[in-house]
């Protein structure tokens, strides 16, 4: 498994189930990209359709965890709420039916009055195209989550190797070499949950890449009144910010994508600024200083839906990478859908119902098909 972020680290839990499972990681510590720097919201909502039913797929698992798995409760309820504009009523109510579809049955659309209840300090012409209202969005405890993955990966026998970053692989009989700066393994099966770097492992092992595209984001911890704690999350559908209650303050984001190579990202001024801006508009906060500021890589995709799957060209070699903004709440449906895949066992029961099919997230849909 190359990677310790959440896919590669929920998918080594899971396949650590029935397999041998190393999982390599080149920092010292799990979570250092994408994962560490996550809003951490299980949004049916937010996203391709795709990644909205894996997250509603994975509600149960986040909600109510297997026995042993956390010891503590790893969601909390928080809701979400999509604002937008009058210009932007056509999005909302794409938003709306798509959630209506089977994704997110509780989601409905609301009035800029219903808007205003819920969120009393937003500005009326920043909602007066009304909203969408997410009720059961919750927020999720991303390094708990994480903690738990890793714990129960090595309860299962899985093996760790951090700050190890796989320099190449080589198709080797019926499996892989993998070559490690000081130490080569041996594998019938790599895992390549290597997120941003995603295309470069591929290449790595003579792969065709599948043209994912980091993006970076921005966000930042704001100082805000006591009232933001019972706030949902709140999304402007025009991409002009979100903004969600976070350690006595506000977590905030311009929504921001940057088209980044894949590197350790790092907040520009900018668009700390921006945000800034973006939040004044929507609300009647005074907000002008930052308590902390980060920014972090999500990969999409060319069609923004994650690829999970064989790779067409290289036997052994399995994909899974592309989960955008939605890593985290989808985890446990791909974990549970890479141990089919890897395991050769029947497709999650759950995910045909809710509209996923293997091929909706097989690589091979990137790959030109030969003439
Ligand atoms: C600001 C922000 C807000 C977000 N909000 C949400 C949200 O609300 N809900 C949600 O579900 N998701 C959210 N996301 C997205 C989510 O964080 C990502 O989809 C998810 O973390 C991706 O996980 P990953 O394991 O694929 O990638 P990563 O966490 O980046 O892990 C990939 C790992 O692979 C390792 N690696 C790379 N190359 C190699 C190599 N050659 N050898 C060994 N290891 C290698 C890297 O070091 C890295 O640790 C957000 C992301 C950002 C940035």
């Amino acid at each position: 498994m190359i990677g310790g972020g959440i896919a590669g680290t929920s998918a080594a839990w899971a396949l650590a189930e029935h397999h041998d499972v190393t999982l390599v990681e080149t920092e010292r510590e799990l979570g250092v990209h994408a994962t560490g720097r996550s809003a951490a919201i299980l949004s049916e909502t937010v996203g391709h359709r795709t990644v909205c039913a894996l997250a509603r797929a994975s509600r149960p698992f986040l909600e109510q965890p297997p026995v042993g798995f956390a010891d503590h409760p790893l969601t909390a309820p928080r809701g979400l709420l999509w604002i937008g504009r009058r210009e932007d009523t056509a999005l909302l109510d794409q938003i709306a039916a798509m959630a209506a579809s089977g994704v997110a049955p509780t989601a409905r659309r609301v009035d800029p009055e219903e808007a205003l209840r819920l969120v009393p300090a937003l500005r009326p012409a920043a909602v007066d195209g009304g909203g969408v209202w997410e009720p059961d969005a919750r927020a999720v405890d991303v390094a708990g989550l994480l903690a738990a993955y890793a714990r129960g990966a090595r309860h299962r026998g899985a093996h760790q190797r951090l700050g190890a970053p796989v320099r190449a692989c080589t198709p080797r009989g019926d499996g892989w070499t993998v070559l490690l700066d000081d130490d080569t393994l041996v594998a019938d099966v790599v895992v390549n949950a290597a997120g941003a770097w995603g295309d470069a492992v591929a290449t790595s092992a003579g792969i065709t890449p599948l043209g994912l595209q980091p993006l970076r984001r921005t966000a930042c911890l704001v100082p805000a009144p006591d009232e933001v704690a019972s706030w949902p999350l709140v999304m402007d559908v025009g991409e002009r910010c979100y903004f969600e209650p976070e350690s006595g303050g506000l977590l905030l984001s311009p929504a921001d994508e940057h088209p980044s190579d894949p590197v350790d990202a790092r907040p520009e001024t900018e668009d700390v600024a921006w945000a800034l801006e973006m939040l004044a508009e929507t609300t009647t906060l005074d907000v002008r200083t930052v308590r902390r500021e980060w920014a972090g890589l999500r990969t999409f995709t060319p069609d923004r839906a994650p690829a999970l799957g064989w790779d067409g060209g290289a036997p052994g070699f399995c994909w899974l990478v592309g989960q955008g903004g939605a890593g985290i709440k989808s985890a446990p449906a791909m974990a549970a859908a890479v141990a089919a895949v890897v395991g050769d066992r029947p497709w999650p029961a759950d995910l045909p119902a809710l509209g996923v099919a293997p091929a909706d997230l097989d690589p091979a849909r990137f790959v030109p098909t030969p003439r």
